[in-house]
């Protein structure tokens, strides 16, 4: 076999990497004629490449890496669910107590009556769970032709293809196409698509929209709405205040389920447990993966209230699964993190560093004459990039080109930023500390000022 390693030379480990690994949301000949970073190392909000540079991660990998890298208690906890049963399934009447410890740690942590786990192994996998189990719960409700889903224009909710047609993302739904009986309405995006409203005003007319597209659907036909509570990949949009009580209310009046994607906002990202609380929402389903184990295993799921559950479950077999469907490794990974994150009270170190350390610096960014408006919720936030202030202007060149830019510039600073058209994105381990938050915004700062 080869052996590949750490140390060998960067480009010779670039030069394999695009000849034979085909990366994901990648432009796979831009990538090889560039060649990928290579990552060797991570330690608590750290990573090292190839060419040893530290570099400080403020997208948490994919904002995954909740309670930061390197954490070894994690890695001895799979070694020692490998050496005791590495694999079996839950399916057909079996079960193990990684899987049961992990679901009864989760319908604890979880709000309300959403007492019942579904595994999968990722963010996509759970969604296209959500799409059987709640139009199967129409079906045992008698009500078969309950199916379609209203989701909104720029929301994410994974690439497989329920995942991908849930979501609102153009390009994705360009490349194989979408699943029939999706409905999107558009996003809650003040900055970007406000015109001349108040930020109020605009939540109310953004959530009305859920309304107006029941009754052109027929309430009879609509099965669920689903949204993140804080759109993530979209651009960290968080929505204005009145949006999520007017959804709420909507759904409530026509009976409709209502799932809230967590992958992101899951697992302390907003100062809460769950993004539902931080924003006031009572969803019959949770979407869950990513924090869930801090990146460290693949693990997704679907948290289900007793009301789905009974019905789904209370009606013979329900035909779906995954063979990774509650996993023994990666459940004793996800619940040694949830023990970690409740002993060293992570959650509360959130709101501690988020507010008012790093909302007061990140909001300063608007000094910048680049920087638009800068939001933040818990660990997450945004800034959009334009050329003038006052009127919430675009760029005139090509969408998210001076955000490519500005990403280009934090990248050789050596700080992980993402951009999203012209917004910039952070979403940073948790367990991040003041004087990095420090490092961050001054590499952050520096780049705006290069890319400008
Ligand atoms: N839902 C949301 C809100 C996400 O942000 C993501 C991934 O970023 C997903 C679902 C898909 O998760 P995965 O990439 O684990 O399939």
């Amino acid at each position: 076999m080869n052996m590949i390693t750490n140390h060998m030379p960067t480009a010779e480990l670039q030069r394999l990497d695009a000849a034979h690994h085909f990366h994901p949301f990648t432009d796979k000949a831009g990538l090889a004629a560039k060649g990928a970073r290579v990552i060797t190392r991570g330690e608590g909000v750290w990573l090292t490449d190839s060419e040893g540079h530290r570099i400080i991660d403020g997208m948490a990998g994919l904002w995954c890496v909740n309670i930061g890298y390197g954490r070894k208690e994690l890695a001895q906890v799979a070694a020692r669910q490998m050496e005791e049963l590495a694999y079996y399934n839950t399916f057909f009447q079996t079960t193990h107590v990684p899987a049961i410890a992990l679901a009864a740690e989760i319908a604890k942590l979880a709000p309300g009556n959403l007492n019942h786990v579904f595994f999968a192994g990722s963010g996509s996998e759970a969604n296209d769970t959500n799409i059987r189990l709640v139009r199967r719960y129409w079906d045992v409700m008698g009500k078969p032709w309950r199916k379609t889903i209203i989701a909104r224009w720029n929301g994410y909710h994974g690439s497989t293809m329920g995942g991908g047609s849930l979501g609102g993302m153009k390009p994705i739904h360009a490349h194989g196409g979408k699943i029939d009986g999706i409905e999107h309405i558009d996003q809650p995006y003040w900055w970007g698509e406000g015109g001349d409203m108040s930020e109020e005003e605009f939540g109310l007319a953004r959530a009305q929209e859920l309304e107006k597209k029941i009754l052109e659907v027929g309430p009879d036909n609509v099965a669920a709405f689903i949204g993140e509570p804080v759109q993530g990949a979209g651009g960290v949009i968080i929505p204005p205040a009145t949006y999520w009580p007017e959804i709420q209310r909507i759904c409530d009046k026509y009976g409709i389920l209502l799932i809230a994607d967590e992958v992101i906002t899951g697992f302390g990202r907003t100062g809460n447990w769950f993004g539902s609380q931080t924003f006031g929402i009572r969803p019959h389903i949770m979407t869950i993966a990513k924090g869930l184990s801090s990146g460290y295993a693949p693990i997704g799921g679907s948290i289900v209230c007793d009301e789905v559950a009974d019905v789904v479950g209370g009606a013979g077999e329900f035909f779906h699964g995954y063979t990774y469907s509650g996993h023994p490794v990666a459940c004793a990974v996800a619940l040694e993190n949830l023990r970690i994150m409740q002993d060293e009270k992570i959650v509360e170190h959130v709101r501690d560093v988020a507010h008012p350390y790093l909302k007061e610096r990140w909001e300063a960014l608007t000094d910048h004459p680049m920087v638009g408006e800068a939001k933040l919720v818990g660990l997450m936030g945004s800034i959009a990039l334009t050329p003038n202030k006052a009127k919430r202007a675009k760029f005139a060149s090509e969408a998210g080109t001076v955000g490519y830019k500005t990403r280009e510039r934090c990248f050789a600073n050596n700080l992980i930023m993402r951009h999203v058209g012209d917004r910039m994105i952070i979403a940073p381990p948790l367990v991040i500390k003041p004087e990095e938050i420090d490092v961050l915004i001054e590499r952050a700062r520096k780049s705006l000022d290069e890319a400008y």
